[in-house]
């Protein structure tokens, strides 16, 4: 189990060296700002859909490792899918990180490496920041997110 934790660090650690979909959209149909007072996390996600097709999606902000792990991953989970697959995962990433998932989460992928967050409850903002400022980006709201 512990070597499979390592490996979880592993892939976390490398998301948050070279975060993937970092940087602007110019071409964003969708955006949305997100904050963690509580630890510091400022997130902004940019997406362009095209139809119910998430065609691109970047990200850029200031946040821990954690968060920027979290979404460097999400994004890369989400990138040319359908738009749908956003509230499946989410549930799936929530039950994940506060340790309540009952299945394995099938539509995660290696987003799966977060289950040792749900040891760490005051990380659990961290992690679910990127996921709660997609999905207020998709559902248009103006007000930035915050976690408290
Ligand atoms: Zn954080």
């Amino acid at each position: 189990m512990s070597e499979l934790m390592d490996l979880y660090q592993e892939v976390i650690l490398d998301h948050t060296r070279r975060p993937r979909n970092f940087g602007s959209l110019d071409s964003a149909t969708h955006r949305a700002e997100g904050d963690n007072p509580l630890c510091g996390d400022k997130v902004s996600v940019a997406l362009e859909l095209d139809g119910d097709v998430v065609r691109d999606i970047r990200f850029e902000g200031k946040g821990c490792a954690i968060s920027t792990a979290s979404a460097s991953m999400m994004t890369e989970l989400l990138k040319g899918r359908k738009v749908a697959l956003l509230a499946t995962a989410f549930r799936q990433f929530q039950d994940l990180v506060t340790g309540r998932a009952i299945e394995p989460p099938e539509d995660l992928g290696k987003l799966i490496a977060f289950a040792g967050v749900a040891a760490f409850p005051i990380r659990v903002k961290c992690a679910t920041l990127p996921w709660h400022t997609v999905k207020a980006a998709l559902e248009n709201r103006q007000q930035p997110v915050t976690t408290e």
